[in-house]
């Protein structure tokens, strides 16, 4: 590739431009942020190579003598009108530079762009921060943007990619000493504001204070005046460097959790919490965790991940260690430093390591004691939190065997209770009618359709609360859980509601044997105790999957994996409409309008839970039929 070469981006990354570039932001100044960030991360990535490759670090040929040490250097061209952010990182090779700088090589980057879009001007470089599409900002502040980089171990192999945002960029391959990348910004007209010293200090202390590299600014010093004037040139560190979760929690102020916060999360929003501790005796780290106030955009695209960065000794290990955190906490974000493991750690010591084991037990205790007592001092942040995570603690209850219990504690879960928007399940087993045997529930798509359904007639008029569960884990839920404080947990649509069977009334005996024989989908024809007002419901078997989960899964093509249900037709005796058949097919058993009526509360307790009757042709003939009777009547 000794030629120039000029490429297309992606499409979606054409987009993605198209929408920088032509968009007006009121906090452009977070281009910076985002590019001290990459080359933070350069340097963290070197570092972490380095532990096996330690001839990495000697890789700097720059003749540069500060070229030795990491770090990060802004340097600003007044008379190019440019703004330089180099590193002396991992860098980038002739052959990768095209994938990571050519495309979003990112799950849902569609839906993201259709949001963007979407959103109000003020609101994209917030959503762009979220999406973490970091480099290209630089397009917010730049007409050109030129990269050189030098991948380290690469010989003097280096490369520049050049782009104007316009579609295109090009590369050719260089001869490059310096190891790592050097970021060169051609600033707009308008942009020149990001030449002056001062306001750039300014946006590294707001927003990169912590960055644990040095970034370095060379500066000019003019001291004297007219011929006596002397210029010198001295190198500024600007960033403080002082790892947060060092410091002792009251010497912290909010505005610091909450940066720090924002450069790891990349979130905009201020967290819901806070989590600082230091855990001391016979195991030793410190960890700094957050729990966010909103799911991220991106939260259920792609793989679930869990992950806390970690540090060893305050030296950068690894970005999302996944042994830190269980999947059920995937929303937690922060940092442990931890002074028991050894530097040269790997990904699979971490895996087996005792240390960690103990750290983890240590995080996710914090975590559920923070949640327990927002539960109990903060009503209605908990809720909201629960609204965003809840879902995914769920998941723990299944996955967790360890924190069963105290996961359970923590749901909460809409009910039949009126005027109440949440009960959890403490409270629902505290205030259980006497001689009530089970925690009742109710699966189902919508909260509204659930409290309208006659499977819940007979319990609403005893006063038993049935739990209405919307979410497509809580059938896993349910299932792992079994039951709580000794209580099981049951269907209200499965299963007989109550121990002793209810004996079939005798001059109903003949009218339900005939409509088994004319229902082959029905395996039993029974008197129902759920119903008051309804005349029909359909119940599965106790061990069978709901007719909710069997509409999820036919939803997902996956209908194969549930098991046949069993269904038993249940009428409601006492229902005039029912007491009606039985006397049609009394005075005549060979009226073929008693098929056609049973046919009919067949479809009416297939659609009471919730499901689409398998031939609504046939059930309109049959509505019509009887219209025409009654009209003519
Ligand atoms: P993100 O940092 O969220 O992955 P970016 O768009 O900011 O997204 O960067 C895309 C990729 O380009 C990075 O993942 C990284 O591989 C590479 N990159 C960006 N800046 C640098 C740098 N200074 N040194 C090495 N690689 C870089």
């Amino acid at each position: 590739m000794a030629r120039r070469k000029t490429l297309q981006f992606r499409t979606e990354l054409e987009q993605l431009l198209d929408i920088i570039v032509h968009s007006l932001y009121s906090e452009r100044e977070i281009f910076l942020r985002e590019l001290i960030s990459n080359a933070s991360d350069a340097i963290d990535k070197l570092r972490f190579e380095a532990l096996t490759r330690p001839e990495l670090l000697e890789d700097h040929d720059g003749g540069d003598e500060s070229r030795g040490e990491l770090e990060i250097e802004i340097e600003v061209d007044r008379e190019a009108g440019t703004l330089t952010v180099s590193d002396n990182g991992i860098g980038l090779s002739p052959e990768t530079i095209v994938e990571t700088l050519g495309t979003i090589a990112r799950s849902g980057t569609q839906e993201f762009l259709k949001r963007l879009r979407e959103a109000e001007a003020s609101e994209r470089p917030e959503l762009i921060g979220q999406f973490g599409v970091g480099f290209y900002s630089a397009f917010m502040v730049a007409d050109e943007v030129t990269v050189l980089s030098r991948a380290a171990g690469d010989g003097r192999r280096g490369v520049r990619w050049t782009s104007k945002g316009d579609g295109k960029f090009t590369i050719e391959e260089i001869e490059r000493a310096e190891r790592g990348t050097d970021v060169v910004l051609h600033l707009r007209e308008d942009a020149h504001e990001f030449l002056d010293e001062a306001r750039i200090r300014q946006i590294v202390k707001k927003y990169s204070d912590f960055i644990a590299h040095p970034v370095v600014m060379e500066v000019a010093r003019t001291e004297g005046e007219g011929d006596e004037a002397v210029t010198t040139r001295t190198r500024e560190v600007l960033n403080s460097r002082k790892a947060l979760w060092l410091r002792s929690p009251d010497e912290v102020e909010e505005s610091e959790y909450h940066e720090f916060y924002r450069q790891i999360a990349h979130d905009t929003r201020p967290p819901a919490k806070v989590i600082h501790f230091a855990a001391e005796g016979t195991l030793e780290y410190r960890a700094l965790l957050y729990i966010p106030e909103q799911r991220p955009i991106d939260f259920f695209w792609g793989e679930p991940r869990a992950g806390l960065q970690l540090y060893v000794q305050r030296v950068f290990i690894m970005d999302r260690c996944e042994d830190l955190l269980p999947l059920w906490l995937r929303f937690v974000h922060g940092v442990v430093d931890s002074s028991d493991l050894p530097l040269n750690v790997s990904r699979e010591m971490l895996q087996r390591n005792r240390v960690v084991g103990q750290i983890r037990k240590g995080v996710v205790n914090k975590v559920l004691r923070t949640l327990e007592d927002m539960k109990k001092d903060e009503g209605a942040a908990y809720e909201k939190f629960f609204e965003q995570f809840g879902v995914v603690l769920k998941e723990g209850v299944a996955q967790d065997f360890e924190y069963r219990d105290r996961i359970a504690r923590l749901l909460l879960f809409a009910s039949t209770r009126p005027g109440e928007e949440w009960v959890d399940l403490p409270t629902y087993v505290e205030r259980m009618a006497e001689g009530q045997e089970a925690i009742w529930y109710l699966t189902g798509e919508r909260r509204e359709q659930l409290e309208r359904s006659p499977y819940l007639e007979a319990l609403r008029e005893k006063g038993e609360e049935v739990l209405l569960l919307t979410d497509p884990v809580d059938e896993f839920l349910v299932a792992a859980l079994g039951e709580f404080e000794g209580k099981p947990l049951r269907a209200v649509d499965r299963g007989a509601l109550e121990s002793e069977s209810l004996p079939t009334p005798e001059e109903y005996e003949g009218l339900f044997t005939f409509l088994k024989t004319a229902l082959p989908t029905v395996k039993e024809v029974r008197p129902s105790r759920r119903l008051r007002e309804s005349a029909a419901v359909l119940v599965a078997d106790e061990g069978s999957v709901s007719a909710h989960l069997q509409r999820v899964l036919r939803r997902l093509g996956r209908e194969g994996e549930a098991p046949e249900r069993e269904l038993v037709l249940e009428l409601n005796v006492e229902h005039p409409a029912v007491r009606a058949l039985r006397e049609l097919y009394e005075a005549d058993r060979t009226d073929p309008r008693v098929e056609d009526m049973g046919r009919l509360l067949y479809d009416e307790a297939v659609l009471a839970e919730g499901s689409p009757i398998d031939d609504p042709a046939a059930f309109a003939a049959r509505v019509n039929a009887l219209i025409e009777q009654a009209a003519r009547a």
